[in-house]
């Protein structure tokens, strides 16, 4: 299913390090309508439930341990060709390897700590979202 929204977090690290505003401020620059917003902190279980996906990847411990370390922000997104458009804008998941103005060429320090998610499907940007907003109808 086409859809024009997708599903974005910036992740601990970002947020501890003061860049929240500074990455909200490129993605609105960048188009995307902001349509719904929540600031929050994932328990280990709920984080490792997000990315139930790698859980037999040999990071999923750190990277539970690591995305429940601290507060985050969900967001629901809008835009034409929102998915692919957003993973364009935010760059490759390691930064040694984003492209230059990307958010994790500008914001990463990590493979892992790598300030921002984006879904990579229009079925997953739906499930993400769901994942945070169980009122996504109002939106
Ligand atoms: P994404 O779609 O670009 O976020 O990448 P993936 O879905 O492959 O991985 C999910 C998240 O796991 C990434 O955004 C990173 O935070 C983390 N991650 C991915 N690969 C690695 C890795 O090789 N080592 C570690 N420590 N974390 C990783």
């Amino acid at each position: 299913m086409a859809t024009n929204r997708t599903f974005t977090m910036i992740k601990p690290d970002a947020f501890a390090a003061g860049n929240a505003g500074a990455i909200t401020k490129i993605i609105e620059e960048n188009g995307f309508t902001i349509k719904a917003m929540k600031l929050t902190k994932l328990s280990a279980e709920r984080a490792g439930q997000f990315y139930e996906i790698h859980k037999e990847r040999p990071f999923y411990n750190d990277l539970v341990a690591y995305m429940s370390s601290g507060s985050i922000i969900a967001m629901i997104l809008e835009n034409e060709n929102a998915v692919e458009s957003f993973r364009t804008l935010i760059g490759a998941t390691n930064p040694a390897e984003a492209a230059e103005g990307t958010i994790r060429k500008l914001f990463a320090t990590s493979i892992e700590a790598n300030a921002i998610h984006g879904s990579d499907s229009d079925e997953n940007a739906q499930i993400e979202g769901n994942f945070f907003f169980s009122d996504l109808e109002k939106f």
